[in-house]
């Protein structure tokens, strides 16, 4: 069983210890612990050798010592491991709704956790407990195969004639990093939280035309399970992906040809039915009066769109194999894609200002 440990200040806060935790002999139990003086409670950390570590936002401990955010004990922890990667483990931040903000304004923060948790994410389940747990087991994988010849694709559990395929400058450059938790982070930013290699639920369907809210969704599931179009690497078990490139073949086998932008939601829902014998509905863009075009997700509202009725949202992107985010008019329309965080390409300047002025409208 994996050993984790949480830090927290409040007494109070020892029962997330246990939501944290996952019985079973793979399991995870996580143990309470109250902050002390910051070096000294690295040491403590460190000569542990945790397979986890859980920090709350603020370590002030009543004030007896000084008190300290959980930044700086996780950058002393992260510089620690770079001696001894064997021992690398994930740090995650539990932190309050209110806290969270204060994270989100410490940029240098975001490189020193792997994933946050509010405390409301942990009372509310399996979730994060997945997750969690996936964070640990990670880890292992990537200290087990550290050091190994294309250590990537062991990581990302790719093998053969796929491996050309998943081969990216940037991927193999995975091998380069100097510790465990530098490819965790790399992995889990570019190639699990994104649209690019890999696809989530959401954009699986929508690639596939298919309405989420329709019947047989579960079906096409089951059937993308037993054909092995589940990405099998690390942070799997947490965050369920399926492979960009198993999905458009698997579709292409089935269909005669690989769908493409042009194809309608309608075309390709219904090659499904015929051949799959499902009741699959075609997915819906917000937008009226569109030709059924769906080919994204919209990474404001998490609706289908259409490349024609959606713009490229502004970011720098490092690596070529990520597909930019985008937003769909509707919420250009709205306006709401500003309450995501997120900011529109200035190259879309003039259909933005279009939908914006009331130029173009949805009517509706
Ligand atoms: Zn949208």
């Amino acid at each position: 069983m994996f050993q984790g440990i949480f830090i927290d200040a409040f007494e109070n806060d020892k029962k997330l210890a246990d939501m944290m935790s996952t019985s079973g002999r793979h399991g995870l139990r996580v143990n309470f612990q109250k902050p002390a003086e910051l070096m000294k409670l690295a040491g403590q950390i460190l000569n542990s050798q945790p397979d986890l570590l859980a920090l709350d936002y603020r370590l002030d401990n009543e004030h007896k010592y000084a008190s300290y955010q959980a930044s700086p004990l996780a950058q002393q922890l992260r510089e620690s491991v770079l001696q001894s990667v064997t021992h690398d483990f994930p740090i995650i931040l539990i932190s309050s709704q209110e806290d969270i903000h204060a994270f989100f304004d410490n940029i240098t923060a975001h490189n020193l956790f792997d994933r946050y948790f509010t405390k409301s994410d942990l009372t509310n389940g399996s979730a994060s407990n997945q997750q969690i747990l996936s964070l640990v087991k990670g880890y292992k994988q990537l200290i087990k195969h550290w050091n190994k010849p294309d250590s990537w694709s062991k990581f990302l559990a790719v093998t053969g004639r796929e491996k050309i395929q998943v081969a990216y400058q940037a991927i193999r450059e995975l091998d380069k990093l100097k510790a465990p938790h530098q490819v965790a982070h790399a992995i889990l930013r570019y190639v699990i939280d994104r649209r690019g290699l890999l696809l989530d639920h959401d954009n699986v369907l929508t690639r596939l035309g298919i309405s989420k809210s329709g019947k047989d969704v579960e079906a096409i599931f089951d059937l993308l399970h037993r054909d092995k179009i589940e990405y099998a690497g690390i942070f799997s078990e947490g965050w369920p992906r399926w492979w960009t490139h198993r999905l458009v073949d698997w579709q292409e086998s089935l269909c005669g040809r690989a769908w493409g932008k042009l194809d309608t939601a309608e075309q390709r829902v219904s090659c499904f039915n015929r051949k799959l014998g499902l009741k699959l509905s075609p997915a819906k863009s917000r937008w009226p009066d569109t030709e059924g075009l769906i080919w994204y997700v919209c990474d404001s509202c998490h609706q289908p769109t259409e490349f024609n009725y959606s713009v490229i949202a502004h970011e720098a992107l490092p690596y070529r194999f990520l597909h930019p985010k985008r937003i769909c008019w509707k919420c250009v329309e709205t306006g709401e894609y500003k309450e995501q965080g997120l900011e529109t390409d200035d190259g879309e300047e003039l259909i933005v200002d279009k939908i914006q002025n009331g130029e173009i409208r949805s009517g509706t």
